[in-house]
């Protein structure tokens, strides 16, 4: 079954009128072959109970099914239809939005609310299994230095986080009609975190000369290491655009979200890696947010908290 996408606000409105709405959506994304009861496994139809939209009952064991068990939104409080205003919003601006923002477009009482939300939301936008790039483009690996301006406590390096990165470099195809012919390559995918984990064996890494990427040879990656080193104007030749997706970053962290403390980096990592990963198509993250998030657990209020909380790889 296809999963409709809304593609304006407007439609947004007009698919997700009710909890009802927003329900009979959740099944469909986390039953896409029909109802097959968790239970007994019966795959009749299953019945909906009109004033418990989040749950529907099996016709078969007659057991009551809730929808968001063991998903990100597994027994929240809040209306599925803030829950689906606060996926399109993150999914869909540009910048995303800071959990002030979200508390005021939601009309949520508390911050910390808006703040959950957020980090289980954030928990839907790593697929898992996520496959590494490389195998079909060159990559760009760098690292750059995030944070460090924890407030009344100046520009400590103690508060800064490295971070690794990892880019496609693709070709943009000649002679496609209605393309400007600007830049013959564009950034592709991105990742962020260790090499090995996101990217593939074989594949191309363009570093700087620093000698931390001299295992790459013996790892089984093609290393083209910048032999000329030291002077920053060629790095960022070298590597146009990882330093570019870097600057994104720092700009990002910073303007929409003022400052991230080291714990909750992974997470704010992962929001950015799926952001730039579908700048081109932001209608589409609205579904992949809530598909993925229909079939993993979101972090608890105490596992974001006391470091429990695996943000997957980044
Ligand atoms: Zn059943």
């Amino acid at each position: 079954m296809d999963i409709r996408q809304p593609q304006s606000l407007l439609e947004f409105q007009q698919m997700f009128p009710s909890e009802l709405a927003c329900a009979a959506y959740l099944e469909a994304i986390r039953w896409p072959g029909g109802f097959a009861c968790p239970n007994c496994r019966a795959c009749d139809k299953a019945q909906r109970i009109v004033t418990r939209p989040r749950v529907i009952r099996c016709r078969h064991c007659h057991r009551d099914v809730a929808l968001t068990a063991g998903t990100i939104m597994h027994a929240t409080r809040t209306p599925l239809q803030a829950w689906f205003l606060g996926a399109y919003l993150v999914a869909t601006q540009t910048p995303g939005v800071s959990a002030v923002q979200l508390q005021r477009q939601l009309g949520l009482t508390r911050y910390e609310t808006a703040f959950q939300m957020l980090h289980k939301l954030r928990a839907g936008m790593v697929r898992p299994n996520r496959d590494r790039i490389g195998a079909d483009w060159p990559v760009e690996v760098d690292e750059t230095l995030v944070g460090g301006r924890t407030k009344g406590q100046g520009r400590g390096v103690h508060h800064q986080s490295t971070v690794a990165g990892a880019i496609e470099v693709r070709l943009r195809p000649l002679g496609v009609q209605g393309t400007k012919p600007h830049r013959a390559v564009y950034a592709g995918r991105l990742r962020l975190g260790l090499v090995l984990e996101n990217v593939v064996k074989g594949a191309v890494v363009r570093t700087d000369g620093w000698g931390g990427y001299d295992d790459l040879r013996h790892l089984g990656y093609a290393h083209k290491p910048m032999v000329l080193d030291g002077e920053s104007e060629k790095t960022e030749a070298h590597l146009p655009m990882l330093h570019i997706a870097f600057s994104n970053l720092k700009t990002w962290l910073l303007g929409t979200h003022h400052s991230v403390s080291k714990q909750h980096l992974p997470a704010y990592l992962n929001e950015f890696v799926f952001r730039f990963n579908r700048r081109f198509y932001p209608m589409t993250a609205f579904a992949s947010i809530l598909g993925i998030g229909m079939n993993v657990a979101g972090p608890t209020y105490r596992s974001l908290y006391d470091g429990e909380w695996d943000h997957c790889a980044h």
